[in-house]
């Protein structure tokens, strides 16, 4: 599998071929969910719940940007959703989350 991108670092501008708005959602959630010098997340809406980084929403983001590049990465996304990281390394998702 070879991914167009820095998974630790993606790019606000979506690689070529990439879905744009899935990629510009998922950054924007990538930028909004990240950790903060006590290792928290910095976003107001986890830090409500002192969620420690990476959250929820920062799993969801490394998906979102996996899901925008899919099947020309050679991801299967025709698979159900509930089994859609049992097809990604797991170093790829932030934290290693599943
Ligand atoms: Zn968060």
């Amino acid at each position: 599998m070879n991914l167009p991108y820095d998974p630790e670092h993606p790019p606000q501008e979506p690689p070529p071929g990439c879905d744009r708005l899935l990629w510009m959602i998922a950054y924007q959630v990538h930028v909004d969910h990240q950790p903060g010098p006590d290792g928290r997340c910095g976003a107001r809406t986890c830090r409500i719940g002192s969620f420690v980084w990476p959250c929820h929403a920062a799993g969801l983001a490394g998906r979102g940007f996996l899901g925008a590049v899919g099947a020309w990465a050679g991801l299967d996304n025709g698979r159900p959703a509930s089994r859609w990281t049992s097809n990604v390394p797991r170093h790829w998702l932030p934290g290693g989350a599943t």
